[in-house]
């Protein structure tokens, strides 16, 4: 998520940052960097005029003039921009309305909308405990309705049937009172796009809207479109009362045009950001956080969110004390903490948090860690339990066959029993101290 761009800003704060006095000239410099900068991740031109004026002329002032540390000052005036630019405060979704509260999700064809329609729905049931229903009123593709069918079943959400030949405003009006009748918190209504915006389009979704009075009317835009997204939701924007707009496929993109831009373009608020195609993939958009990671400064809290999610608290406690008693790390608590960490999910998206996460990145492009971790687990799996227990046993005719067993070669057998080694000589050194502490308030 926007590589290009972070790296690009965190170079030229960098250059700065530990300046002790800035001259006007240095300023203009750096201004003229970040400039360039924004132009190449797309960003909308009035949007890069503003930001540029804003941080010269707070540049210029005592603020910066008159810190002792203006190096540091710049960086933080060139975040407080960035968050402005992004929208400020994270503004949440609005569900205060008589129950049903309806969402209506308007996009182009491809934009991901049917997907994040899945998304919403299991982070609304599972998240927030809300009883949920969805429906599709894309009466023009069958292929669509089945596809919402599947995803949202999958998440173990209510979908509404529909099929095509029925009109759209039938089918939400039918929703609608069908949700009513199941006391549903949450109604959430697919709707048709087309590839381009069009009158038609417009029309419908128009009626759709004035049928169903939503809480909050969404608008699905691919990222990877840059500054275009902004202008498509802004089209929207004209047509129908938006009340936000989610950002899909953020992790394919690595230069940040479309995110910079809708706030100013739309005078809508992102919601939400689509990271990947699973149905867990949906981030709060947070201003503020979103700029930190910009400038190469990560985003400790939404990691620390994260993972206190995903960590299996008891799980965690568990393997912590039972270190701690038996004081030998064997094959078992190895594949245990292998799985603690691919629960976790992807790798990719803890490392990107991470203040210069971004650098990290772009270095593992070519290591595919879940991959590795899978392998490991397998040929640990393919062990007998009395070997994993006692790893010393394992001698050269046991790899070939745990090596045949799992698939493997003979060679990444050898591999896992160094790391595991070494894993262990890191346990023993620190399970007196450290690792038992951080295990044990990670658990609680
Ligand atoms: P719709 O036509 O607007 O309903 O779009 P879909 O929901 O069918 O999505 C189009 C494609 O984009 C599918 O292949 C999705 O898996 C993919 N997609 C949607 N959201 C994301 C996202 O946040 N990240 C990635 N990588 N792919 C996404």
């Amino acid at each position: 998520m926007f590589e290009n761009l972070t790296s690009r800003l965190t170079r030229v704060l960098d250059s700065i940052r530990g300046q002790g006095r800035l001259t006007e000239e240095q300023i203009a410099a750096a201004a003229r960097e970040l400039r360039m900068a924004l132009l190449e991740a797309d960003v909308a031109l009035p949007v890069i005029k503003d930001f540029i004026d804003k941080v010269k002329e707070r540049a210029l002032g005592a603020e910066i003039t008159q810190s002792l540390t203006p190096g540091q000052a710049f960086l933080r005036v060139v975040q407080s921009e960035l968050t402005a630019t992004l929208g400020g405060t994270a503004e949440p979704l609005n569900l205060r309305a008589q129950p049903p509260a309806v969402i209506l999700m308007a996009g182009l064809q491809g934009s991901g909308k049917t997907t994040t329609t899945a998304k919403l729905a299991r982070r609304l049931k599972h998240d927030e405990k809300k009883n949920v229903i969805v429906v599709s009123c894309d009466v023009y593709r069958p292929a669509a309705i089945e596809q919402l069918r599947i995803v949202a079943t999958a998440v173990g959400v209510d979908v509404f049937p529909s099929s095509v030949g029925q009109s759209p405003v039938d089918i939400a009006t039918a929703a609608l009172a069908h949700a009513r009748l199941q006391y549903a918190d949450v109604l959430i209504v697919d709707t048709a796009g087309r590839t381009t915006v069009d009158q038609d389009m417009m029309a419908e979704i128009a009626q759709l809207h004035a049928a169903l009075n939503p809480v909050e009317t969404l608008f699905v835009v691919d990222s990877m479109t840059g500054q275009d997204a902004a202008k498509t939701a802004r089209a929207f924007a004209d047509a129908l009362p938006l009340t936000g707009v989610i950002l899909t496929k953020i992790d394919g993109d690595s230069r940040g045009g479309a995110a910079l831009s809708v706030r100013q373009v739309t005078g809508r608020p992102i919601k939400f950001l689509g990271v990947g195609e699973k149905s867990d993939k949906l981030e709060v958009f947070h201003p503020d956080r979103i700029a930190n990671r910009i400038i190469g400064q990560g985003d400790m809290l939404s990691l620390i969110e994260e993972t206190a999610k995903k960590v299996d608290a008891e799980k965690a406690a568990k393997l912590a004390n039972k270190l701690k008693s038996k004081k030998s790390f064997d094959l078992e608590d190895f594949r245990e903490q292998m799985q603690q960490v691919q629960n976790m999910g992807s790798m990719e998206s803890l490392i990107e948090k991470l203040p210069g996460g971004a650098q990290i990145q772009a270095q593992m492009k070519n290591v595919n860690t879940a991959k590795e971790m899978g392998k490991v687990i397998a040929i640990i799996n393919s062990m007998t339990p009395q070997e994993r227990k006692f790893p010393d046993l394992i001698k050269a005719s046991r790899k070939r066959r745990i090596a045949a067993g799992s698939g493997v070669q003979v060679q990444d057998v050898n591999k896992l029993m160094r790391q595991f080694e070494t894993t262990r000589d890191m346990m023993k050194k620190v399970m007196s101290g450290g690792m038992a502490k951080m295990m044990r308030s990670l658990a609680g």
